[in-house]
């Protein structure tokens, strides 16, 4: 338990984190606050305002919570800390889980007519020979595989909230446990509001998850450029995703919609490297690692990239190790998305997990909320429960699923192209981790 012994309303300490030896924590927290912000929450001076539910972070895990919460009927404010809604960025892959939680916060069917059904999959060596190809409904029926753009992902999830719902500009600074039970929070720009929930939705660098005792997330040894091809006369390619398996290097694209194509390349690095944000210089590292292929396929997908989709992330994941890692709740305050469990993507689950989250969180915290501290702790230690028997083993096979195609020796790849992905895998329990069933939330307000 992370115990916070010093005043809230006092600045002389670095307050947010037990734990604030890091010079790079000490910092953040005594960032001051900038000279110019938007703020769309009145600053309030001395006061506190006083709210139910606040969530911190607008991303996916963050916006799929504030929509749930609000088709069951509660309200919740969500601050963000950047001035709008993410707008760059490419694409996630959504499996049938991630549909299921979209259709039941009454959003999946807009986001499906926009973005083309994946049919299949087909498995390539850099050489290109081929080394296995399937169809998802061979295997199970229901299955159901999209690619959305992240950006419209998170308009059509905050159009669903109430006006002034989310809270942009507003990043949060320190968070302090109440005596009354309830959190306490202070943003940079000095705002401080008293919540009986904390949802923390801040992502793999989560402040809420630094102060309740988790440990920065590893970097597992590779990195991915990732980005979003435009054709705006129609793209070229059939509806299923392709994948190359090289050495220490490995790249796939996905056709997302009649106009994009997502594409990415996985290389291993010892170290995360400087941030890199020149688009030019991304696109030409990115393509110098698949030089040598002797296909210009993904070359030229990558030249079709607008600048400001390309990105590269180092990869992290956290392993939540029972008895070791801190509970995912404090008093009334909670983890969600990666946030609590930062996972690599080779299993494409981190979104659908994080929309998982929040829709087991809702159901369980709104009808706890009327009935007091008690019973909102209890309602997120049963979220906790529940939750880690399925996020726990996804993280850790995600992570291994990633070391076997992140290989570099040749005689091991050769195994692995020769007999392990030809021979030995099955589709079926390759995606067993998409099934999921929850109670659908009873929409009582659209
Ligand atoms: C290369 C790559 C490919 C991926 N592909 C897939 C895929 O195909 N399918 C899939 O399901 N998942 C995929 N994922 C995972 C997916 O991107 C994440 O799991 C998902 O974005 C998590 O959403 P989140 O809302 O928890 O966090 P984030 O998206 O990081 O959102 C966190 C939000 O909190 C805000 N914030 C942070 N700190 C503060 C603060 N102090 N105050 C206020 N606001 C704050 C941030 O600005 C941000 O808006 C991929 C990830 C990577 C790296």
């Amino acid at each position: 338990m992370a115990a916070i012994s010093s005043s809230f309303l006092s600045f002389s300490s670095p307050y947010l984190h037990r734990q604030t030896t890091d010079t790079k924590l000490t910092q953040y927290y005594q960032t001051k606050p900038p000279k110019t912000t938007k703020l769309t929450i009145a600053s309030l001076g001395s006061d506190i305002r006083k709210e139910e539910v606040v969530i911190v972070g607008a991303g996916i895990a963050g916006l799929s919570t504030a929509v749930s919460l609000h088709r069951l009927g509660v309200r919740s404010v969500v601050l963000e800390q950047a001035e709008s809604l993410r707008t760059g960025g490419t694409s996630l892959t959504l499996f049938k889980n991630g549909w299921k939680v979209l259709d039941t916060m009454g959003v999946g069917d807009e986001l499906r007519s926009q973005y083309l059904e994946i049919q299949g999959m087909v498995i390539k060596t850099e050489a290109g020979r081929e080394l296995r190809s399937f169809t998802f409904k061979e295997v199970d029926q229901t299955q159901e595989v999209r690619a959305v753009e992240r950006r419209t992902l998170l308009e059509t999830l905050a159009k669903q909230l109430p006006v002034d719902s989310i809270c942009f500009s507003s990043k949060l600074a320190r968070i302090e446990r109440h005596k009354d039970g309830e959190t306490l929070l202070e943003l940079v720009n000095g705002t401080r509001i008293s919540s009986k929930v904390v949802i923390g939705c801040d992502g793999i660098r989560s402040s809420v998850a630094k102060w309740m005792g988790f440990s920065e997330p590893n970097y597992v040894g590779y990195c991915a450029f990732r980005g979003l091809a435009d054709y705006p006369d129609g793209q070229p390619f059939g509806q299923r995703v392709n994948y190359i398996y090289g050495q220490g290097i490995r790249a796939g694209y996905v056709p997302v919609s009649p106009t994009k194509v997502y594409w990415f390349v996985c290389f291993n690095s010892p170290s995360p490297g400087p941030k890199i944000t020149d688009p030019i210089v991304l696109k030409k590292q990115a393509k110098q690692l698949i030089k040598k292929w002797p296909s210009d396929e993904l070359q030229n997908i990558v030249d079709a990239t607008p600048d400001d989709t390309i990105i590269r992330t180092p990869l992290v994941d956290r392993w939540l190790w029972p008895g070791f890692s801190p509970p995912a709740s404090l008093g009334g305050a909670v983890l969600v998305g990666d946030a609590w469990h930062p996972m690599t993507p080779n299993l494409g689950q981190g979104a659908c997990c994080a929309l998982e989250d929040a829709v087991v969180l809702v159901q369980k915290l709104a009808p706890a909320l009327e009935a007091g501290p008690m019973a909102i702790e209890d309602a997120l230690r049963s979220y906790q429960n529940e939750r880690w028997p399925r996020i726990f083993p996804m993280t850790v096979r995600a992570n291994v699923v990633g070391a076997v195609l992140q290989l570099e020796n040749p005689v091991v790849c050769a195994v692995r192209d020769n007999v392990l992905v030809p021979k030995l895998i099955r589709l079926g329990p390759m995606l067993e981790h998409t099934n999921f069933e929850f109670e659908p939330l009873q929409q009582t307000r659209v």
